[in-house]
């Protein structure tokens, strides 16, 4: 194996939603670079586990799951202090975890917006606040996940916009406020990707979608994952604050 596939050897990872889809691909991608690995994860044990031995198998020298709820800014402090006490340190976070409950505004329930903006969005502040702190004196990076939805809206996905273009006000305005200390944030905006999280969708949504997108598919998770690992690599040392797209020409 190249150095360059080394390129995360003796560098901490937490990775929010690794359990599954983009989440997971992006563990493993992080894996073969040879990184070691805090798992985040909500409820589903059988996945955790497996995407654990699979980041074992790919190489990561070490790979440790962390069952709980990003929704919630307790569990987010008390899980980065589990880390910390596991691994000593904590050089990349990535904020993946996501859900999208859809439905046009005029029959949104209150509750489900809440739920929406605390997983997708406020998640990402808790995590960030505390993986700074572990930062601050080394540097780091942090890598947001949010969606071409977040850019263009989706009839139908109000409140999942919301959250998305949200955590690129987030990404922007930590830039700007943790770059002095070599801490750099960006975000990664999926375009289409098949995942659990998209598998629900009607056919015909999907092909209007691939229909719009310039590459004519939808995207992969590693594909994905790739993207994220570049920005959380030395490879984007002069790289922050930035919105890689990865949507296949969907939106430009
Ligand atoms: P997915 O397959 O549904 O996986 C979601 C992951 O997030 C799982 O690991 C899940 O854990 C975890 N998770 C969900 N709620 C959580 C909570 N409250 N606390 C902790 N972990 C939680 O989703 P995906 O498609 O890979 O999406 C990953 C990210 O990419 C999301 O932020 C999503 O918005 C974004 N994205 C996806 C697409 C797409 O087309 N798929 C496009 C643009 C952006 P469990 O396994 O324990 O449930």
């Amino acid at each position: 194996m190249s150095a360059a596939e080394r390129e995360f050897e003796g560098k901490v990872a937490l990775i929010t939603g690794a359990s599954r889809g983009i989440g997971r691909a992006v563990a493993l991608r992080l894996a073969r670079g040879g990184a070691k690995l805090a798992l985040g994860y909500a409820a589903n044990d059988a996945a955790a586990n497996e995407a654990k031995a699979l980041c074992e198998q790919a190489g990561a020298p070490r790979a440790e799951l962390f069952k709980f709820d990003v929704a919630d800014a307790a569990a987010c402090a008390q899980a980065a202090d589990d880390v910390l006490a596991a691994f000593g340190g904590l050089d990349v976070l990535v904020n993946n975890a996501g859900i999208s409950i859809d439905g046009l505004i005029l029959r949104y329930k209150p509750a489900d917006l809440e739920k929406t903006l605390q997983t997708n969005l406020a998640s990402a502040f808790h995590l960030s606040k505390a993986a700074a702190r572990a930062m601050l004196r080394k540097g780091g990076a942090i890598v947001n996940v949010t969606s071409v939805v977040g850019e263009m809206g989706n009839a139908g996905q109000s409140a999942y916009a919301m959250a998305k273009a949200g955590l690129i006000g987030l990404t922007k305005s930590l830039a700007r406020e943790l770059g002095s200390r070599a801490i750099r944030v960006n975000a990664v905006s999926p375009g289409f990707v098949e995942t659990d999280m998209t598998l629900e969708l009607p056919e015909a949504a999907k092909s209007a979608m691939v229909a719009n997108t310039a590459l004519a598919r939808v995207g992969t998770a590693d594909e994905i994952a790739e993207a994220v690992a570049f920005l959380a690599s030395g490879r984007a040392s002069y790289i922050t604050g930035e919105v890689l797209r990865v949507n296949g020409g969907l939106y430009m």
